[in-house]
C-alpha cells in the first residue's frame, strides 16, 4: 500500500475502507539469519537498511512490548547535526542527510520540519565556544550562523532580555536542525522493513543469548528459542541488562529523562530553542503543544517516570527564559530510560562474541541518530566493516582510553584508571 495525495483523496471519498495494517503480525520462525533485539527507532532502522541496502531479509526484530513504546515514542523530537568532535560530527551529519530524504525514501510522512535550532549563549567565553562549534559544523558541511543579541531579539522577541540571571549574548543558529514526529518515524521504518520481508515480532522478550565456543547461536525468548547466525543488541536504556545475558558489562548507566507537553496554543515558538544554563529546551508541535524538557533526574533507574524536583527545576528554567509560558497549562509529562555513556557519545560495534553486535549509548540524543545509526549499523552487520562515518564509535575506547569522544561527558577519564 503506497501513500499518495490521490490515495488520500480516493479513500476520503470512499469511506476510508481501503487502508490496510502497516505491518504484518507474524509468528516467530525457529531460525533467522539475523535477529535484532529491540523494536525501537534504532532496531527498526537497522532492519530497514539491512533489507533495503544489503538485500538481507531473513530478519526478525524482537520487541518485548509494542513498536514505538520505548524512547522512540517518548522523546522531544529534536533533530540536529551540531556536534563539535570528530567521531560524532561526521556521523550526525550523515544522519541529517538521511533525514532530509527520509519521507520520500519511506513513502511516509514523518513530519520532518527543518525549522532551525538556536542554542543560546550567555557570556563571551560561551560565544567563543559557540563560534568554534559553528566553524566545526561548517567545515563538516553543515550549516551554522552566529547570532548577536540584536539578531536574536529579532528572531526570538519573546525571550526575557531584561532580567534573566544569565544574560542573553546571542545564539548559535543551525537552520537545518528541527523536529520530526517521533512515533511516525518508528511506524515508517517498521512499515518499510515489513514490506521488504522483515518479521516484526511484538510481545517477544529476549531472556537469554545463546553462545557456544565464543560464537552466537541465537536467543531465548518469552515465545521460545530462536536460532540466528547474527544477533544485534539495540535496546537503548536496557542495554546493560541485555548485554549481561551475553556475559558483558557495559560502560552504560541508565537514567530517567522527563518531557512535558502543554495544551495546544496558536503558533508562538517557530524554532527549537535550547537554554543550556538553565538546562531547558523547547519547541512547538504541529498540534500547538509546547514540547519541552530539561536535565536527567540524576540517579540510575529503569522507571519510565520522573520526580517532582526535576519537574520544578525545568518549569523554573522555562519561566525564567520565556515568562509567557507561565500562562500555558501542562497537560502531560513522562519519562524515558536513557543509556548514558561516560563520554556522552554512542557505541556501534562488534563484540568479543562472533556474530554478536552492539548498538547503544544514545544518551539524551538518539532520536536524531535513528536514520544514521540504522544505516551504519546495517553496514557493519552485513559487511563486517565499519561504515566510513562511524569508525570512531568503538566500544574499546572505554577500555583503552584512546578515542574517547568527550562531547559532553561528565564521566571518568578511562585512560587514567
Ligand atoms: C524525555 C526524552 C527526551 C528525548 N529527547 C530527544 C531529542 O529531542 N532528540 C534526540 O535526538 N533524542 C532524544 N531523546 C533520546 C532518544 O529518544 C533515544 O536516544 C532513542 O530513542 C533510543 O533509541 P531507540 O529508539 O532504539 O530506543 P527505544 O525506543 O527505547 O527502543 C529499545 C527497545 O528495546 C526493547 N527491549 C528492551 N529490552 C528488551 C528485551 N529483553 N527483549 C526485547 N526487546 C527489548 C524496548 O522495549 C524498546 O522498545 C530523548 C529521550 C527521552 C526519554
Amino acid at each position: 500500500m503506497r501513500f499518495s495525495g490521490f490515495r488520500v483523496l480516493k479513500e476520503g471519498l470512499t469511506g476510508n475502507k481501503g487502508w490496510t495494517p502497516h505491518w504484518r503480525d507474524p509468528e516467530p520462525k525457529s531460525e533467522y539469519d539475523i535477529v535484532i533485539i529491540g523494536g525501537g527507532g534504532h532496531g527498526l532502522s537497522t532492519a530497514y537498511y539491512l533489507a533495503k541496502e544489503h538485500g538481507l531479509t531473513n530478519i526478525a526484530v524482537l520487541e518485548k512490548g509494542y513498536i514505538g513504546g520505548g524512547n522512540i515514542g517518548r522523546n522531544t523530537t529534536i533533530v540536529r547535526a551540531n556536534y563539535f568532535l570528530q567521531g560524532n560530527s561526521e556521523f550526525y551529519s550523515h544522519s541529517l542527510k538521511l533525514w532530509e530524504g527520509l519521507e520520500e525514501d519511506l513513502n511516509y510522512n514523518v513530519m520532518h520540519s527543518q525549522r532551525g535550532i538556536i542554542n543560546l549563549f550567555h557570556s563571551d567565553g560561551q560565544r567563543d565556544a559557540a563560534a568554534r562549534r559553528g566553524n566545526m559544523m561548517i567545515s563538516q558541511g553543515d550549516d551554522a550562523i552566529l547570532l548577536g543579541r540584536d539578531e536574536l531579539r529579532e528572531m526570538l522577541p519573546y525571550l526575557n532580555y531584561d532580567d534573566l540571571r544569565f544574560p542573553l549574548y546571542g545564539g548559535l543558529y543551525h537552520p537545518r536542525g528541527g523536529t520530526a514526529r517521533h512515533d511516525a518515524v518508528a511506524w515508517g521504518y517498521a512499515r518499510g522493513a515489513d514490506q521488504r520481508g522483515v518479521d516484526l515480532i511484538q510481545n517477544c522478550e529476549v531472556t537469554g543469548i545463546d553462545i557456544e565456543n565464543g560464537v552466537v547461536r541465537g536467543v531465548q525468548t518469552s515465545r521460545g528459542a530462536i536460532r540466528a547466525k547474527k544477533v544485534a543488541m539495540v535496546v537503548a536504556g536496557r542495554s546493560g541488562q541485555v548485554a549481561a545475558m551475553a556475559g558483558m558489562r557495559l560502560p552504560i548507566e541508565s537514567h530517567v529523562l522527563q518531557a512535558f507537553v502543554t495544551e495546544g496554543l496558536k503558533p508562538c515558538i517557530d524554532h527549537v530553542v535550547t537554554f543550556g544554563m538553565g538546562h531547558f529546551y523547547i519547541s512547538q508541535s504541529d498540534k500547538g503543544g509546547l514540547v519541552f524538557g530539561g536535565d536527567l533526574d540524576f540517579y540510575a533507574s529503569y522507571a519510565a517516570r520522573g520526580n517532582l524536583p526535576t519537574v520544578e527545576s525545568v518549569m523554573e528554567a522555562g519561566m525564567a527564559l520565556m515568562p509567557m509560558i507561565g500562562k500555558a497549562r501542562v497537560l502531560r509529562s513522562w519519562g524515558g530510560i536513557m543509556d548514558m555513556t561516560p563520554d556522552g557519545s554512542p557505541i556501534i560495534d562488534k563484540t568479543g562474541v562472533e556474530g554478536l553486535y552492539l548498538n547503544c549509548g544514545w544518551n539524551y540524543g538518539g532520536f536524531k541518530a535513528v536514520p544514521g545509526s540504522g544505516n551504519v549499523f546495517a553496514h557493519l552487520i552485513a559487511t563486517g566493516r565499519y561504515h566510513e562515518n562511524a569508525t570512531g564509535l568503538r566500544l574499546d575506547r572505554f577500555r583503552t582510553g584512546r578515542g574517547i569522544i568527550d562531547e559532553e561527558g561528565k564521566g571518568s577519564q578511562h585512560n587514567l584508571h
